[in-house]
């Protein structure tokens, strides 16, 4: 059979179900139907090969290897951790890795994925900050890591799932690859795809306020924002997007977000970093914040806090809050009535929490190049 070069066949991956059927319409020739088959053979079966479809015509199925493909994220190594975590590091492409973590507990299983190689952000506190940035992740390799873990797992939508949340909380700010993370999330929350509830998938961002009203136009998922501290001075050291959208309009985006949703909330979620934002003065800032937010929306806990204590990473200049400070904090936000739950660290064993994912970001510019040998001959695996 003849086949066109790999390069110009189409990546099924890359393609939610409208995608996927105009492409049967369109580019086939075919009924649209037949791409609702071929999603079930990929995302419930993980198969990747057309000549196993075998509800498929073998006429169809030759079309198919002659114009599309599935690509899926090569799995560089994994790594499971004692307490149940399991870390993947995928190659994405030559240079390129990232890491996606699953994270099982009590009646639920979250899968923590990465939408950019790198990050541009810089968040001060963030070891994926140190890396630069280098690019965007394709639909194909940002739906690529739940198929990955999907397969791992066994997972059947419908069934008794292993797989039932998924967080854009990996490597990168989502909403700066806007249209690849919608498209993806697209197939997380598809019967045909994974089929999980709007709810069960949550974006996180540091608060692209522009991108906040985007998502709102589009989608349904859970919102989680990175706060970090109660004030614009404070914010802005620790996340300098802050400089560009402060406070004030992040959380009024977030209001029209929650309104546009009929009133569902939104997580913030808050890093406790030693002598940073961990005092009483943050939780009582935080707390009023959050009351505000529940005014605008004339709702009762309409802000939800999760508090993450800050997770080390070689070369940072932050530190953990001590049980005590963690707990006096979190008492505050009780005592105000917000139930505040502290995120147990999972996966530390394995560098697999908030915070630690690093990956492989190897062409990048110079300077970062730089950056990852000082770290290197510092003693420090920057590679994986
Ligand atoms: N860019 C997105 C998603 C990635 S980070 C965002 O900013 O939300 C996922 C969460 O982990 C964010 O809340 C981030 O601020 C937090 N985080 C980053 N580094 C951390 C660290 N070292 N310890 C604890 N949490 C960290």
């Amino acid at each position: 059979m003849t086949e066109v070069a790999a390069s110009t066949k189409r990546n099924l991956l890359d393609l939610d179900r409208e995608g996927l059927e105009r492409f049967f319409a369109d580019t086939l020739g075919e009924k649209r139907f037949r791409a609702h088959q071929v999603m079930k053979w990929i995302h419930h079966r993980h198969v990747t090969g057309f000549e196993q479809m075998t509800d498929l015509g073998k006429a169809l199925r030759a079309k198919l290897e002659a114009n599309a493909e599935i690509r899926v994220p090569q799995v560089q190594f994994e790594k499971p951790s004692a307490d149940g975590t399991h870390k993947w590091l995928l190659a994405m492409d030559g240079s390129n890795a990232i890491e996606t973590v699953y994270i099982p507990d009590k009646g639920r299983g979250t899968l923590c994925v990465s939408s950019q190689v790198g990050c541009a952000l810089n968040c001060q506190f963030c070891s994926t900050a140190t890396q630069g940035f280098n690019r965007n992740l394709s639909t194909a390799e940002i739906i690529g890591q739940v198929w990955v873990a999907a397969r791992h797992l066994g997972n059947v939508p419908h069934k008794q799932r292993k797989l039932t949340n998924v967080v854009m909380m990996g490597m990168g700010e989502p909403l700066m690859n806007f249209d690849n993370v919608v498209r993806a999330m697209s197939v997380m929350r598809d019967d045909l795809g994974y089929g999980l509830a709007n709810k069960r998938v949550t974006l996180s961002t540091a608060g692209l306020v522009p991108m906040i009203d985007r998502l709102g136009e589009v989608s349904d998922v859970s919102l989680a924002v990175s706060l970090h501290a109660p004030d614009d001075e404070l914010r802005s050291e620790l996340v300098p997007l802050n400089r560009k959208y402060p406070i004030g309009e992040l959380m009024e985006s977030c209001v029209r977000y929650a309104q546009r949703k009929r009133g569902a909330s939104v997580t913030f979620e808050y890093t406790l970093m030693k002598d940073v934002n961990d005092q009483p003065q943050h939780a009582l800032g935080l707390i009023r914040l959050m009351r505000d937010f529940d005014n605008r929306l004339q709702m009762k806990d309409a802000a939800k806090v999760n508090l993450i204590p800050f997770n080390p990473f070689p070369g940072t200049r932050f530190e953990r809050p001590d049980d005590a400070a963690i707990r006096r904090f979190q008492k505050l936000l009780n005592e105000a009535g917000r139930i505040a739950p502290v995120r147990r660290t999972r996966g530390d064993d394995i560098d697999a929490a908030c915070g630690q994912l690093k990956g492989q970001v190897m062409d990048r510019t110079r300077r970062q190049a730089e950056f990852r040998k000082r770290l290197q001959a510092g003693g420090v695996d920057a590679a994986a």
